[in-house]
């Protein structure tokens, strides 16, 4: 398979789906993934793959990378829609991210006031209070939640810590009305278990989730690139149109990207 990794600090801008001109900042090892999960369908790979490179960018060398480059691109070439926290595994898990989302914020202000900034995150880091407060002070907290049901999310995201279902929305009790819940939907097949989060079992139980935790918004999508895991399928945009359907009927805004 082909691992997309973001060998620098900052990345792009590259014109993303839900964001739009999207600048990327990686607060991950420049060429290797260190993440709290490690998802069947990671864009960066497994975890056990890119173990070679484990070094952290410092607070200096985000600092630096992120003002000269948002300094030299709004002058020069445009405009941006939102400086984008992802890259090679979980943004939170950087020890000094509470630091670096108050100098992104103070460069936004200086350099593209108009532009958003948002954290692409699996959540796993919330429990903290620094991180979940910065994550608040963002525009857009994106938060990963795939099921509802911790066996599916155990055999989905396979997350590397004792998750539990009832401790994450208890810590996402700050986030209500505030975050934007993110999910994939999939379906196939891995180490002769069958992988599914369409089925009406799934669904009903994601649904409840969703009015229980009450995201500000909701991005569902599917597979858009090569996977690790080989034998995961796409679900079609009819199919998400038909799950997110109730919730729109109550007012949730969703987006949707096959
Ligand atoms: S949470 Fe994101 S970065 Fe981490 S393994 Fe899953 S897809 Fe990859």
């Amino acid at each position: 398979m082909s691992t997309i990794l973001f060998n620098e600090i900052i990345f792009g801008p590259v014109h993303s789906r839900r964001l739009g001109t999207s600048l990327g900042v990686n607060l991950l090892p420049r060429f290797g993934k260190w993440c709290s999960f490690d998802c069947l369908y990671c864009e960066c790979g497994f975890n056990k793959d890119g173990k070679e490179d484990n070094r952290l960018p410092t607070v200096d060398e985000v600092k630096v990378a992120l003002e000269s480059t948002l300094r030299d691109y709004t002058k020069n070439t445009g405009k941006i829609d939102t400086i984008t926290f992802s890259g090679n595994g979980e943004p939170t898990m950087h020890p000094d991210f509470a630091e670096i989302i108050d100098f992104a914020l103070e460069m936004r202000a200086k350099y593209c006031p108009e532009a958003k900034v948002s954290v692409l995150s699996n959540a796993s880091q919330i429990h903290k209070p620094a991180v979940a407060a910065a994550l608040l002070r963002t525009d857009n907290p994106i938060l990963k939640i795939d099921s509802a049901i911790e066996e599916t999310t155990q055999i989905i995201d396979r997350p590397q810590f004792l998750y539990s279902m009832k401790s994450l929305k208890k810590n996402l009790e700050p986030f209500r009305n505030k975050f934007v819940l993110q999910t994939m939907f999939l379906r196939g097949e891995f180490e002769g278990k069958a992988i599914d989060n369409t089925t009406e079992t799934e669904v009903n139980e994601w649904r409840k989730l969703v009015t229980d935790i009450e995201p500000r918004e909701i991005m569902v999508y599917t597979i858009d690139r090569e996977t690790p895991a080989a034998n995961l399928q796409k679900v079609s945009v009819e199919e998400m149109e038909k799950i997110t359907a109730p919730l729109k009927e109550l007012g949730y805004r969703i987006s949707i990207s096959g």
